[in-house]
């Protein structure tokens, strides 16, 4: 087990703590923070998350995946969430895991390009050993835990659909 339902909870209180202390000034009843969570695997680490903020907040969901474009310039596949209106708008996005970095990078610049006030990202797990070179820029500025290169699921993360209802966060090991 690499950290438990305990962990994850407490964790999660902390930053949305931390998310509610920073955008204390900024988020507003008319122009409250806009949260994007990721599908889906961030869904359950965004209903806990979101739950506990405690200034104004707008929710919305976003399903996408990155391809690289014939100027090596990542680009964002967008399956949902393409046109959410996000001008003037301080975006947050809720993502469950930062592998390469390229997702992030991608949807990093689609909306900074559609003119966000501000952008951040929250993610509940960060593998920074595995950012590849073109997405080093992407740091998130609000991490659960940072974990080394290894493969896991539960609390919302799968592989092939399964272990997404695991209460805690596991390594996957194929062989078992
Ligand atoms: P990136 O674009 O940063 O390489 O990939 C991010 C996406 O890859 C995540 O949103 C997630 O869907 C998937 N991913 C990366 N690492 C893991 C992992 O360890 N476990 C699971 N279940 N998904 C992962």
């Amino acid at each position: 087990m690499l950290k438990t339902n305990e962990e994850i909870r407490h964790r999660i209180a902390e930053l949305a703590a931390a998310v509610s202390d920073d955008y204390a000034g900024t988020a507003t009843a008319e122009n409250p923070l806009l949260l994007l969570c990721t599908l889906r695997g961030a869904v359950f680490f965004s209903a806990d998350l979101v739950r506990s903020i405690t200034v104004p907040i707008e929710l919305d969901f976003l399903k996408v995946h990155s391809y690289i474009n014939t100027e090596s310039a990542l680009e964002p596949v967008f399956d949902l969430g393409k046109d959410i209106n996000v001008s003037g708008r301080h975006v947050l996005i809720l993502e469950d895991i930062v592998d390469t970095g390229k997702t992030m990078a991608a949807v990093k610049r689609h909306f900074e390009d559609k003119g966000a006030a501000s952008f951040r990202i929250c993610t509940m797990l960060d593998k920074p050993e595995r950012r590849v070179p073109q997405c080093a820029e992407i740091v998130p500025d609000y991490i659960g835990f940072t974990i080394p290169d290894l493969f896991v699921v539960g609390w919302g993360l799968d592989y092939n659909e399964k272990y997404r209802l695991l209460p805690d966060i596991m390594v996957y090991h194929p062989e078992r």
